[in-house]
């Protein structure tokens, strides 16, 4: 098991059966990761390189935290504070975040930075999207057995945003730019996941982008989840095959020492292009 408590057990001996076929936990994210490049998810399965944050992760996180609050006074009988209120608790918590030890320093992206973009994108999900939610679990935990056959069973594990009333899921992104849409129309791993655990169909991204708020309403039906399963299988089985390394693909903007904690520690990618790490 790595930190964040995915992974794979090879099959032992013992009872109860399940103990007898591998056992995998696999996450939406992870699943994510092979898929952009493979050699990515080994490393993040086998958790063997140090993770790093970046500034723009860090200020995501901390608008999490600061929208997990509102979300969670609103469900409460004192109901929504001011706008203020959460944009401190943001605050806080990025400057909490530039402590650790992970965090990446970029001196084009500090404390300034993270208020003006952070108090601008929060203040579009106080505005435009916090009066739609009506919450009825707020960050939600799961774990469920995704897939099994005679040889493995495959967990997904992870944490939801928040589940609406309505019957669908809230997932926030803080971002740059809008989704491509389309791309999550053709497929979305969190979508899937996400409904599954919670046996419903409709998924929600409100992306808070640098001009403005976008919605992407998602529709997820059996055929998305037996889709999923069949994703998770193909990992499954690079995991059994144990082989020492997996393809790569450096093909988009995620093989980059600020998204990649492979290529910042200076391996695969990292190893033939040391100067990029910086
Ligand atoms: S350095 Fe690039 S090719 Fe290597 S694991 Fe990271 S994303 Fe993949």
């Amino acid at each position: 098991m790595n930190r964040r408590g995915l992974g794979s057990e090879p099959p032992g001996d013992g009872y109860p059966v399940e103990a007898r076929k591998w056992n995998h936990y696999f996450s939406q994210s992870l699943i994510n990761d092979f898929l952009m490049c493979p050699e990515k998810a080994r490393h993040e399965l086998l958790g063997d390189v140090p993770r790093t944050e970046s500034p723009k992760m860090a200020l995501g996180t901390a608008g999490h935290s600061a929208i997990e609050y509102a979300l969670k006074d609103k469900l409460s009988p004192r109901g929504l504070s001011d706008f203020e209120r959460y944009a401190a608790i943001m605050m806080e918590a990025f400057e909490e975040r530039m402590y650790l030890t992970e965090f990446r320093e970029d001196p084009k992206l500090g404390m300034e930075w993270a208020k003006r973009r952070g108090v601008s994108a929060l203040s579009a999900w106080f505005d435009d999207i916090c009066p739609q939610v009506k919450p009825a679990a707020v960050e939600k935990s799961f774990e469920y057995k995704l897939y099994e056959d005679e040889n493995r069973i495959i967990y997904m594990k992870g944490t939801i945003d928040c589940v609406d009333e309505g019957g669908f899921i809230w997932d926030w992104k803080f971002s740059g730019s809008e989704r491509k849409e389309w791309k999550d129309r053709r497929g979305s791993v969190q979508a899937a996941a996400y409904t599954k655990a919670m046996n419903l169909q409709r998924f929600k991204y409100a992306v808070m982008h640098e001009q403005g708020v976008q919605v992407v309403d998602l529709y997820q039906t059996p055929a998305h989840w037996a889709w999923l399963a069949r994703q998770a299988v193909g990992v499954a089985l690079l995991v059994e095959a144990d082989l020492p390394m997996w393809p790569v693909n450096d093909s988009d903007w995620w093989c980059d020492a600020k998204w990649c904690n492979v290529f910042a520690a200076g391996q695969c990618k990292g190893q033939y292009f040391p100067e990029r790490n910086r």
